[in-house]
This record gives structure tokens, C-alpha cells and sequence, in this order.
């Protein structure tokens, strides 16, 4: 991990980045671990991720029960349980991103599963589970959706490991699954960095917008046949017509691990656009 100012510089950064993409709105979080002191995690207060732009932005707070490590800190963000509770759960976990982003939607409200259907979002591997926060609610809680205490963020960090990788000891499973969508809310994601956590966010909007464009298009192009188009002109002449009639499947889990392992040493390189792109536009400021 980074020295904390740089580390602070990035996650002002990463704030930006999750708006520039439509990851984030006025709704939405990232957090880090403390670099010094993985008791603690670092966020912003209660504000839109776009305006975050100083260190003086952030609030420190206790991994164990999520309350603000300076007793006269600034209010926080209400969901910051899903951050603790994962921190709390995953050692390896050292950047959480949750969000409600517009493209993903679809896929924790449809009932329609989510799965990579090209090689970047391949960190995606063959399930993505979907949580329900009200199969967990008791007789007090209230119904808003909302993850507001450490049992709520609990069963959500539980999701981050596949039943079959449970062990005796739950505490010591490594997350292997890299995103949970929460039902009729979001998902949320995690890394062992800010740029890895960053970029599995950004690349699971990118996959959903292709899987909801790629069914809608196969949808719309095969219901064409009954409608005045004329099929045969379609017809390949190259010879590739069983490529065309392929089934419409997402990556397979091979497919999925290779491609996963191929793409996680290359998030410099988006990671410097990204911070290009928003270091160009007045409307992100970073004082870090
Ligand atoms: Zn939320």
C-alpha cells in the first residue's frame, strides 16, 4: 500500500472516476483501508463522490463497528457497514466501490443474471450472486434497502465467498467471488487496491450495457423475420454462417480466469486515462 497522501490523492481520484463513468451519482461510495493501520478505513462524508477534493474531505472510521475514529467527525454515509463489515471479513480487501450505477440495475432487478460476455469484466468468473436484504430483515429494521448496520453488511460481505469455498473458519476464506449485486439496490465490489476496485466497478457497468445490448439486438434481430425482412439477404457468403448462429453465451469459466489473469496487469493503463479524463474537467478538483 501507498504512503497515506498518496494514497488520499488517489482515492480523491477514484471518487472522480467512479462519477466520469455514470458508476456513481449523487449516490454511491469508495472507501480504503488505512495504509498504516488496517484497523481503520478512510471515506468521504456525506457528500456527492464528484465534489469530493481534499484530504479534509475524508472520515476515518473503525473497521470493527464503522463509527468514526474522531468523535467529532462529520456526518458519514449511512451504507459505510457494507465497507466495515468487508474490511472486517477479507484481509486481502483493501478498496470496497458501492454503487446503484444505471446499467447494472437491470441485473438486480430483472431477475436476468449478470455474466462476462467479453474479456475485460472476466474478473465477473461464472457467477455473480445476487443478495437480498430482505430475506435478513427482523422485526425492527426498516425496509429502505439500505445496508445500516454490521449484521445487514455482514450477510452482504458473507456473499463474497462461494459456498463451496467456505472453510470451518469464515473469517480466514479469501473473497473470491469479486462482485455481489444487491436486489432492487445495487452491487458492490472490492480490491486489493484502489485501481483494481476502480476498474472491476467501471468494467461491470461496461458488461452489463454489452449484455443488455447484445440481447436486446439478438431479440430485435431474430423477432425481424416476421416483419417484412428478408432473412436470406442476411445469409453469410463467407462461409461463416455457424459462427453467426452461435448461441449467445457468456465467457466460459475458463475463458473467465484466463482472461482475468491476462487483464490484471494491464490496470495501469486504463487507471492513467481515467485520471487524465478527469484532471481535464473543471468540474473534479483535487487538492490532495
Ligand atoms: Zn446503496
Amino acid at each position: 500500500m501507498a504512503n497515506l497522501t498518496t494514497l488520499l490523492t488517489t482515492l480523491i481520484s477514484a471518487n472522480h472516476i467512479l462519477h466520469y463513468h455514470s458508476i456513481v451519482d449523487a449516490y454511491g461510495h469508495v472507501s480504503v483501508r488505512h495504509p498504516d493501520d488496517g484497523s481503520h478505513f478512510i471515506m468521504s462524508g456525506n457528500r456527492a463522490p464528484a465534489l469530493v477534493s481534499s484530504p479534509d474531505d475524508f472520515v476515518t472510521y473503525q473497521v470493527s463497528n464503522a463509527s468514526a475514529v474522531e468523535p467529532d467527525a462529520p456526518k458519514g454515509y449511512i451504507e459505510r457497514y457494507i465497507h466495515s463489515e468487508i474490511y472486517k471479513r477479507f484481509d486481502d480487501v483493501n478498496c470496497v466501490v458501492h454503487a446503484h450505477a444505471p446499467d447494472v440495475l437491470p441485473y438486480a432487478t430483472s431477475g436476468v443474471p449478470l455474466r462476462p460476455v467479453f474479456h475485460l469484466p472476466g474478473f465477473l468468473g461464472t457467477e455473480v450472486p445476487v443478495w437480498d436484504i430482505e430475506t435478513i430483515y427482523n422485526e425492527t429494521d426498516k425496509h429502505d434497502m439500505l445496508v445500516r448496520n454490521e449484521r445487514q453488511g455482514g450477510s452482504l460481505a458473507g456473499m463474497f465467498v462461494a459456498p463451496e469455498n467456505q472453510t470451518a473458519d469464515p473469517a480466514t476464506s479469501a473473497p473470491n467471488r469479486r462482485v455481489v449485486l444487491m436486489r432492487k439496490h445495487g452491487f458492490t465490489t472490492w480490491g486489493p487496491d484502489i485501481e483494481t476496485a476502480v476498474f472491476r466497478a467501471v468494467f461491470t457497468a461496461t458488461n452489463a450495457r454489452v449484455q443488455t445490448d447484445s440481447a436486446l439486438l439478438r431479440n430485435a434481430f431474430s423477432g425481424m423475420s416476421g416483419s417484412g425482412m428478408n432473412m436470406d439477404a442476411w445469409a453469410s457468403t463467407d462461409g461463416q454462417d455457424a459462427l453467426y448462429n452461435n448461441d449467445f453465451e457468456p465467457l466460459t469459466a475458463e475463458q473467465a480466469a484466463a482472461a482475468q489473469s491476462s487483464n490484471d496487469g494491464t490496470i495501469d493503463r486504463p487507471w492513467g486515462l481515467w485520471v487524465a479524463e478527469v484532471e481535464a474537467n473543471p468540474l473534479y478538483k483535487n487538492n490532495g
